[in-house]
């Protein structure tokens, strides 16, 4: 299919020479890593492939553990005020593309999704989690994490209960939004309530999943519950296995206490830790 679909739009332009660029010509750049202005929407997938050796124009490691900019990436777009609570957010233009026609199907069923946060690169999540490492950050209420926790393996199993390690979040890839509040409480009754159940009802129609359910028999390792945290699979599905194949805990390191990586198992434990239902 990946390489069908250039000869079908060649095929396509030499039967009409003044054809525009198509939506698949956008994707092929997009991948192949050029530069490009463009508000369309490859819909054709699948956009990676096990062979690929690039991540949407970059080297896995370095996309995979958001060693980027996403501001200066081409494939990423800002999201508008209307969707947020006033921060500013970037997202993969796919996801964005999906989460407008979500956004406007919730607000016809009289629900308001609003963007509590977006794309975190690594420089941003290693400020998070090495504020929580050093103790200068209150870690499940408590001051003082590094003096509470003195064995590196279990800070960083407190610290990972809500915040991800650098390099391993999901938020790093332009395909994960948070949704309206931080807490599991705000969605229990009420507005938040009717949020959830919206979401739990109709996300999958756009192609969102919930990646981090209750703990249980499907799901024996990984983040806690976060009924606010949503996944846009066909983006982050592929990307998933990427890392299954391409992430090791070795590599996730260039911040205060990579050590507890491999001690931990964070890929196999907390990356590839997800709802069964997001995997497919
Ligand atoms: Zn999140």
């Amino acid at each position: 299919m990946k390489y069908l679909l250039p000869v079908l739009v060649l095929i396509c332009m030499a039967c009409n020479p003044n054809t525009t660029p198509t939506e698949t010509d956008t994707e092929a750049a997009s991948v192949a890593g050029e530069v490009m202005a463009t508000d369309t929407i490859p819909p054709s997938r699948p956009v990676l492939a096990k062979e690929d050796t690039t991540v949407f124009g970059m080297p896995p490691y370095e996309y995979l553990t958001g060693k980027f900019d996403p501001g200066q990436h081409p494939d990423f777009v800002k999201v508008a005020a209307r969707y947020t609570d006033g921060d500013p957010y970037l997202l993969h233009r796919e996801t964005y593309a999906a989460f407008e026609k979500m956004h406007a199907a919730a607000m016809a069923d009289g629900v308001q999704l609003i963007m509590v946060s977006a794309t975190r690169n690594f420089q941003r999540q290693r400020q998070i989690w090495e504020a929580k490492w050093k103790g200068q950050r209150l870690l499940e209420g408590k001051e003082k994490a590094d003096e509470v926790y003195p064995d590196p393996a279990d800070r960083a199993r407190a610290i990972l209960r809500y915040s991800s390690m650098p390099g391993t979040s999901r938020h790093h890839w332009g395909t994960d939004i948070d949704l309206n509040a931080l807490t599991n409480e705000f969605f229990d009754a009420g507005k938040g309530k009717e949020v959830y159940d919206w979401l739990v009802a109709h996300a999958h129609e756009y192609g969102f999943c919930q990646p981090y359910t209750p703990k249980g028999a499907d799901r024996p390792s990984g983040y806690e519950e976060e009924r606010w945290h949503w996944s846009y699979l066909p983006l982050a599905t592929q990307l998933t296995d990427f890392a299954a194949s391409a992430l090791k805990d070795e590599d996730i390191s260039g911040f205060e206490g990579a050590e507890a990586a491999p001690q931990i198992g964070v890929i196999n434990n907390y990356v590839l830790g997800i709802n069964p239902d997001c995997k497919e």
